[in-house]
């Protein structure tokens, strides 16, 4: 559809009423099939390990772990249960019509561990995970944990997890002790991830210790700031860096409608032109091909984890396209309950919502999904 089309759809839908399922094209006949995205998942022999402590969990991650998923916290073993149990996960996704999770380890998985320990930890989570949806191949597909800090296991991992283990892509939970993707010595992850065709989910995640200062009062390391104060810097590293004039064909995918990061397009796009002009480079700026805000409209996809925001959405989908959406629920921080009801509703087109419900998720993450057929 062409955007004067969606704009009017958008616009339509503004004076009918929202509530009650109005006006959503998932609210009509047929169901259109609905792929989660970003969907945690844990094992009990993690969850041990983390509650140990390793060396690369932050100060911030030690906390939120007490108070979110440690035995003594209110609610932790219903978030524990949520994220170990697939019986459990199932029960919800049944109940609220979600048909397909695609299953990451959750915060901060492999990368918490020396860099021997979470190869080691990563491999045995893809068998684990490859278990998992052998078992269950018409509701669960999945990303491949690696532990970054560990780059020539990682190239290995990512071979394997594609080949052997037919794994859907790679979840990075951000920075690895402290250390960002666009450094050199991660280029070989890239250059596999690129070469076996594996989407990168780059999850978010606290703060790294140089950047933890400010964040460490009122809450805001975790996911109500830090997260995507973190991963969306993670992201512009990686643009900023040239990581995608080496690696043209990578795919990288960000939740929550893209941590902020299309609200910035301009003023991004703007600086960077400004200051190229001036002699950028003496600033440490790196001559790119394109425009920041184009390297993410052409290697980037976002989710809609968490933001269950109909204008966030409308804004995204004018300024990316419908094909650069995916839904994600965030199970189990987030409400399967809330996504689902914000994504029945969302004032789509048809076609629109068929990509971002389940086309996008099969594109890109090559996910095996035969919609049921239509009456
Ligand atoms: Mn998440």
């Amino acid at each position: 559809m062409t955007q004067l089309d969606r704009r009017t759809v958008i616009a339509g839908a503004v004076a009918a009423p929202m509530a009650g399922g109005a006006g959503g094209a998932l609210a009509q006949s047929p169901r259109i099939p609905l792929i989660a995205t970003e969907e945690a998942y844990a094992t009990p022999e993690l969850m041990a390990q983390l509650d140990a402590g390793p060396p690369g969990m932050t100060q911030a991650e030690k906390t939120y772990t007490t108070l979110l998923r440690s035995g003594t916290a209110p609610g932790a073993s219903e978030l524990n249960r949520k994220l170990c149990s697939m019986e459990a996960r199932l029960a919800e996704m049944d109940a609220n019509g979600v048909d397909m999770h695609l299953l990451s380890i959750t915060i901060p998985g492999p990368q918490a561990f020396p860099p021997q320990e979470g190869a080691r930890i990563a491999r045995s989570l893809n068998d684990g995970l490859a278990e998992i949806i052998r078992a269950h191949p018409t509701r669960f597909a999945g990303l491949a944990a690696i532990a970054p800090q560990n780059p020539e296991a990682s190239v290995a991992e990512i071979e394997r997890a594609r080949k052997d283990l037919a794994l859907n892509g790679v979840i990075i939970n951000s920075h690895s002790f402290g250390e960002y993707l666009d450094e050199a010595k991660f280029r070989p992850i890239l250059a596999a991830l690129e070469a076996q065709d594996m989407p990168l989910y780059l999850h978010p995640r606290s703060p790294s210790q140089a950047m933890i200062g400010p964040y460490e009062n009122y809450g805001l390391s975790g996911a109500l700031w830090g997260y995507g104060a973190d991963c969306s810097m993670h992201l512009l590293r990686m643009i900023f860096g040239g990581v995608f004039d080496d690696f043209p064909r990578l795919k990288v995918v960000l939740g929550h409608m893209g941590e902020g990061i299309p609200y910035y397009f301009t003023r991004v796009d703007n600086r960077y032109r400004n200051l190229m002009a001036r002699g950028g480079e003496k600033l440490g700026l790196k001559p790119l091909r394109q425009l920041p805000s184009e390297y993410f409209k052409s290697n980037v996809y976002i989710t809609t984890s968490g933001t269950f925001s109909h204008k966030v959405l409308g804004y995204c989908l004018d300024i990316l396209g419908a094909e650069r959406i995916l839904f994600a629920i965030d199970y189990p921080y987030e409400r399967s309950d809330e996504a689902v009801r914000f994504i029945r509703t969302a004032p789509l087109s048809t076609a629109d919502a068929e990509q971002i419900c389940f086309r996008n998720a099969q594109a890109v993450f090559r996910i095996k999904y035969s919609a049921p057929s239509r009456i």
